[in-house]
């Protein structure tokens, strides 16, 4: 069977529009478009039958004569219908504003599809776009049936070619570049026989920099009042919050309203205690902001913004853009980088220079580069599995401060619990401080000085 007895077949029963035909035959030739595949096809046949009109034989020119009719009646192919004008043939147009039976005059009419697209993103920056298309199932499952029904093995997807054809509209107008992979806008068509509808997908903006916490009493991020999960109850005096601020609170409004985002989410490397301060070079800290209208941001500026509004609690640096890819290394790194921690500490009893220096001498020995087998924490017992980590202690080093006041400078493993090293948390953290002293120790204030990244 040759495609032209393909094409006689599609339009003795059903009649469909040109870029459409072109879709059915869309793996046949390369480079060309499917309106352009479609009219050639419509064009070459109609030739051919003209050729076979003008043939003395006259079952030919009675087989040409039937097959002009069919594409100027059924194809509505204007070259076919001035062929039997100019020949004094009639024809007539049975049912002149019939649609397409595959995609409803939809291709016909891109512009209305491309123009909603365009008027979404009339305030937005950005610099890439791809189109996705869901067509309904009334659209998939006719299609579905022709193809089966006129064994069409060479066709391509409504899905694919609005896709394509929108996408490349879009673009060029616009002035941006397609990606596939991660675009900037994603136009999420969902498209019915008679209606549709666009869902804009704006990527998120990343930000990494590191940060300070300069006060003991705030959580790295928002925690929601453990009373009420949010809704707002008398114990959390209706904020729905379980701490007044966070870090990421006092981070993020800076950036909301550079980017006009309307969500975020805040991703640390790690995270400390809230009665813990972040010192030294800072915890890095990746920001996510959702459905930005602007994603060129003067980083330098929302920095000393942030900066100056938090005085003296929080304080960011070393701002850049990042990406999701970082986020998930960031996460993964996190269990393993180490982080060195200076920690005071109360003993329950009094020792003079001579015993503490004996101590340190034995913790050095027993702990440097060796690996602590650590329990989870009691006091973090209710939300995290009860196992046995192995965590390693990089350094340990000591400062006599009072005979019951010293100061630790202690480089772990990421994930170790440092209050639990100092106080054996009854045997769970194995050995502990608490067991070289023999004394019970307690960690009264404890500040990171240093994650590495
Ligand atoms: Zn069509
Ligand atoms: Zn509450």
């Amino acid at each position: 069977m040759t495609i032209y007895d393909k094409l006689l077949l599609i339009y003795k029963k059903y009649y469909i529009c040109t870029h459409c035909l072109g879709r059915v035959f869309a793996l046949l030739a390369s480079g060309v478009s499917n309106l352009e595949r479609g009219n050639s096809l419509l064009l070459s046949f109609t030739m051919e039958n003209h050729r076979k009109y003008f043939s003395k034989n006259k079952n030919s020119e009675k087989t040409a004569l039937n097959n002009l009719r069919i594409l100027a009646e059924k194809a509505k192919f204007i070259p076919a219908q001035r062929v039997l004008e100019n020949e004094g043939c009639d024809y007539s147009i049975i049912n002149s504003d019939e649609k397409c039976y595959l995609c409803n005059d939809i291709f016909l009419n891109l512009q209305i599809y491309i123009n909603k697209a365009k008027e979404l993103v009339k305030n937005i920056e950005f610099n890439s776009i791809l189109v996705g298309t869901s067509p309904d199932s009334e659209i998939i499952n006719r299609e579905d049936k022709f193809k089966a029904e006129l064994n069409l093995l060479n066709s391509e997807s409504f899905k694919s070619h609005f896709n394509r054809v929108v996408g490349k509209i879009i673009s060029t107008d616009l002035n941006k570049t397609a990606e596939f992979s991660n675009p900037d806008i994603l136009f999420l068509y969902k498209i019915g026989f008679k209606n549709f509808d666009i869902e804009l997908i704006i990527k998120s903006v990343f930000i990494a920099g590191r940060y300070n916490k300069l006060i003991r009493g705030i959580p790295q991020t928002h925690w929601m009042c453990r009373n009420c999960q949010g809704k707002g109850c008398e114990s959390c005096n209706f904020s729905g919050k379980q701490y007044d601020i966070s870090v990421e609170e006092l981070i993020t409004p800076e950036f909301f309203k550079e980017t006009q985002a309307i969500d975020s989410k805040f991703h640390g490397a790690g995270r400390e205690d809230i009665d813990v301060r972040m010192l030294g070079t800072g915890r890095p800290f990746i920001l996510e902001l959702k459905n930005p209208k602007v994603r060129t941001l003067d980083l330098d500026n929302i920095e000393t913004r942030v900066n100056q509004t938090n005085a003296g609690k929080i304080k960011i640096c070393d701002l850049r853009y990042s990406n999701k890819k970082e986020v998930i290394k960031m996460k993964s790194k996190a269990e393993t980088s180490r982080k060195t921690y200076n920690v005071l500490v109360e003993s329950e009893k009094e020792i003079n220079l001579e015993e503490f220096n004996s101590y340190i001498k034995e913790l050095k020995e027993i702990f440097e580069h060796q690996k602590l087998n650590q329990r989870t924490a009691q006091r973090v017992s209710h939300r995290r599995a009860d196992i046995i980590r192995k965590k390693t202690i990089f350094r340990v080093d000591g400062q006599y401060l009072k005979p019951n006041l010293f100061e630790f400078v202690i480089e772990t493993q990421g994930g170790t619990y440092v209050k639990e090293l100092i106080n054996g948390d009854e045997g769970r953290t194995n050995p502990s401080f608490t067991e070289i002293f023999k004394i019970p120790l307690v960690c009264k204030e404890l500040d990171v000085i240093n994650v590495d990244y």
